[in-house]
C-alpha cells in the first residue's frame, strides 16, 4: 500500500488556501469526487480567526460525506495539534495541521498520533 494516496499538488492547493486566509486560520477539506481527490476551502466563521477556527454547521454537513482529510493552519506557526484541536477535531478522519511544517494526524487507539507519510 502506499503510504499516501495524496499527491504533493493537493498539498500546495490546500496550503496556498491556508496562506490566503492569514493571518487568520485557514481551514477546508480534501474531498473524494467522482473525479479523483479534491480541496474544498471552508470558511473560518470564528469570532476570533486568527487563534482558532469554527466551520458553519451547514457547510461542514454538505461535504462531510465525502471528506477524507481535514486541514487548518496555524498562522503563529505552533506545529501539531493544540490542545483545543485534540478535544474538538472529528475522531474519523485524517487531520492536517500547516505551520512551521506540515503535520498529519490520526486518532488511534484512543489518541492523537502524528504519522509521517512520502508525498509523491
Ligand atoms: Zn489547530
Amino acid at each position: 500500500m502506499p503510504s499516501s494516496p495524496f499527491c504533493a499538488p493537493l498539498i500546495a492547493e490546500a496550503r496556498a488556501w491556508c496562506v490566503a486566509c492569514a493571518p487568520a486560520e485557514g481551514v477546508g477539506v480534501i474531498v473524494r469526487t467522482p473525479v479523483g481527490l479534491r480541496v474544498h476551502p471552508l470558511r473560518n466563521v470564528s469570532a476570533d480567526p486568527r487563534s482558532g477556527f469554527e466551520v458553519d454547521p451547514l457547510e461542514w454537513a454538505r461535504v462531510e460525506d465525502q471528506a477524507v482529510v481535514f486541514f487548518h493552519s496555524h498562522p503563529n506557526g505552533a506545529a501539531g495539534l493544540s490542545a483545543r484541536d485534540r478535544a474538538a477535531l472529528p475522531r474519523s478522519i485524517e487531520h492536517w495541521v500547516f505551520a512551521e511544517r506540515l503535520s498529519r494526524h490520526r486518532f488511534v487507539g484512543g489518541q492523537w498520533i502524528e504519522f509521517t507519510g512520502k508525498t509523491k
